[in-house]
């Protein structure tokens, strides 16, 4: 045997030893690769048969769904609208009391209908909308909103606007139980929080502070109980402390999110009107939201 041939010969049976080694172990996952293919096919073949079946069953399931959900808004008593993923309805409501046309120019009912606006678009961004209410809706704002602003109110959702006054709703099965406050910075009275059991009415008036003591004057005759927002227990504020009615329902959005009357004050009311906090005199975050808000407070046009 030449050398070549043993050679040869060592190396064909380590050659064929191989082989048959290397089959069982290639073989092994061959069949276990053909079995896997095998059950995907049939995965994918049941999926194709079924696919349009179980797209029909989830799509379903989702209407249900939605339709358990707007029940559940009903029930609330919360006008239907359509809420973002990280949105959760209050159960607070709040009216705007627009029984003061016969009080304002036209530049302020000019100013009424934006801060309008603002109070709506907040309320549709806000994390916790409430539940809004415009009543008394008449007179140069409701002829403003219907021709130059082209009945884009109509189409708002999450809002009703009434002809009646706000006594009206009280004969509504959603109102009957709850008590009216209305806020007003005239009152004696100072509220802490707000409360689901109780119905906040703000002046729905425009008057660069003309008009003093008018609301508180209007809840007293009819026995509804005022109430100013506790804004000297946090902050100093450079003028009077009468806010525009966006930034009174601005800073109730926020009490209600983060529960802390200094922070909501801080991140609403414009800069020129509030020098500093009471608690604590360090610059804090809250003052660049104020600078974002002042801009935004500037750009939106007349709002006072
Ligand atoms: N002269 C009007 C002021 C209108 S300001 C009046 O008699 O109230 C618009 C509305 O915002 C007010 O009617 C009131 O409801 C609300 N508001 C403004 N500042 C407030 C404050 N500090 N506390 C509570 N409500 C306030």
């Amino acid at each position: 045997m030449s050398d070549f041939e043993v050679k040869d010969e060592k190396s064909c049976k380590t050659f064929s030893d191989r082989i048959s080694t290397q089959e069982t172990k290639i073989e092994e996952p061959t069949i276990n690769f053909s079995k896997k293919m095998m059950k995907k096919k049939l995965k994918q073949k049941k999926w194709e048969e079924t696919k349009a079946e179980w797209r029909k069953r989830k799509k379903e399931k989702a209407k249900i769904k939605k339709i358990e959900k707007r029940k559940k808004l009903e029930e609330m008593k919360i006008p239907f609208t359509k809420l973002k993923k990280n949105q959760t309805p209050s159960n607070i409501k709040v009216i705007i009391d627009c029984e003061f046309d016969d009080k304002m120019v036209d530049k302020e009912i000019v100013s009424l209908s934006s801060q309008l606006t603002r109070c709506y678009s907040d309320n549709r961004r806000s994390s916790f909308p409430v539940q809004l209410y415009v009543t008394s809706f008449g007179g140069r704002l409701e002829e403003r909103m219907r021709t130059i602003l082209k009945n884009q109110h109509m189409a708002w959702q999450g809002i009703e606007f009434l002809g009646e006054n706000y006594t009206a709703l009280h004969e509504r099965s959603d109102f009957k139980e709850n008590e009216f406050i209305y806020l007003t910075a005239d009152s004696e009275n100072t509220i802490n929080e707000l409360d689901k059991n109780k119905i906040y009415i703000i002046g729905g008036i425009v008057d660069k502070n003309r008009y003093k003591n008018l609301c508180l004057n209007k809840a007293k005759s009819q026995n509804i109980w005022t109430a100013k927002l506790p804004i000297e227990n946090y902050i100093e504020m450079a003028s009077r402390k009468v806010l525009t009615i966006n930034q009174v329902l601005e800073i109730m959005h926020q009490w209600i999110e983060i529960r802390d009357w200094e922070k909501a004050f801080l991140n609403v009311i414009p800069p020129r009107k509030l020098p500093q906090s009471k608690k604590a005199n360090k610059p804090d975050q809250s003052f660049e939201n104020l600078e974002i808000n002042h801009l935004e407070y500037e750009d939106i046009g007349d709002l006072s």
